[in-house]
């Protein structure tokens, strides 16, 4: 297996080699630098036009979805091209938390998974919907009459995402760990379509155990200090949704999924194994659920 402590740049490395290697297109799609270091912002593209996007790494400590992503690549492109459904895959979009094994970038900013505003009917705006579904209408966060500053991470995948034909994508599968919980498990926040994904939580539940009607408040009001580190205690609310009977958490909040569903994706999953799962399974996790979306989107065509 890969070595879990493994930097951003000998990542860089090995998933557009092993990309490469299975016929992917390396699109560069922006440079950072962060301690006088550089790294490059990348895509990977099947040869068939995509309809699932692949996501992982937007919090930097969460090291399970990216690595799925260098563990597994063969088997992923393998599985797609056998089903006939081209990928487009962001393996690790937070590369300097990455490296730094911390939630957010190197400069702390925190809102690296913020793509969309919902204007309320009262004239507010937010991107959070809870569990409500309620709104007048959605902006990208990055429209510029918001005026809303976002970090470098979200800005340059803003820009890469409107370059791909967002109205042909099918499918979403976002790879996060839940890094607060102590106990080991999975969950995943879905919008709809349940009856669809019982059949894949099933398989999962015998990886990882799912946390079925569990309070989850993990991610909630995050503070870091200067170092990145997250603060625990009373600066974490207890504010948190319910899973229901499979482990599933309904929720509007502004994510890459989030947007792709309203844009017209029908399959938007993030998936989360806690940091108290074992690496490997949580891999096995991520697996089940890219492979279990591709099934759904192959089947609709
Ligand atoms: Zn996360």
């Amino acid at each position: 297996m890969v070595d879990a402590g493994i930097s951003y740049g000998g990542y860089f490395s090995e998933i557009v080699e092993k990309a490469s290697r299975e016929g992917y297109t390396i699109h560069y799609y922006g440079l950072g630098s962060y301690n006088d270091q550089e790294c490059s912002f990348v895509r990977l593209a099947s040869q068939k036009q995509p309809a699932i996007i692949l996501s992982a790494g937007f919090h930097g400590d969460e090291v399970a979805g990216p690595l799925t992503f260098v563990e597994h690549f063969k088997e992923i492109a393998d599985y797609a091209l056998q089903k006939d459904v081209g990928l487009c895959i962001y393996p690790c979009v937070n590369p300097s938390g990455f490296d730094r094994r911390t939630r957010y970038n190197a400069a702390n900013e925190s809102p690296n998974n913020d793509f969309l505003r919902y204007l309320l009917a009262n004239g507010n705006l937010t991107d959070d919907l809870g569990e409500l579904n309620e709104f007048l209408a959605f902006y990208w966060s990055s429209d510029r009459d918001l005026q809303i500053k976002l970090p470098l991470e979200t800005r340059l995948l803003h820009e890469d995402l409107k370059r791909l034909p967002l109205s042909k994508i099918s499918g979403i599968v976002d790879l996060h760990q839940d890094t607060f919980r102590q106990d080991v498990g999975s969950y995943a926040y879905i919008f709809n379509r349940k009856e669809e994904y019982l059949a894949i939580a099933q398989r999962v539940d015998k990886i990882v155990p799912l946390l079925r009607n569990t309070r989850i408040s993990s991610g909630y009001n995050i503070r870091v200090d200067s170092q990145g580190s997250i603060l625990t205690g009373d600066s974490v609310s207890n504010r948190g949704l319910l899973s229901d009977d499979a482990g599933f958490i309904y929720r509007h909040d502004g994510t890459l999924q989030d947007i792709l569903y309203r844009l017209g994706a029908q399959y938007a999953v993030t998936v989360e194994t806690t940091g108290e799962t074992d690496i490997t399974k949580a891999m096995q996790v991520n697996l089940l659920w890219v492979k279990g979306v591709i099934d759904l989107v192959a089947k609709q065509k």
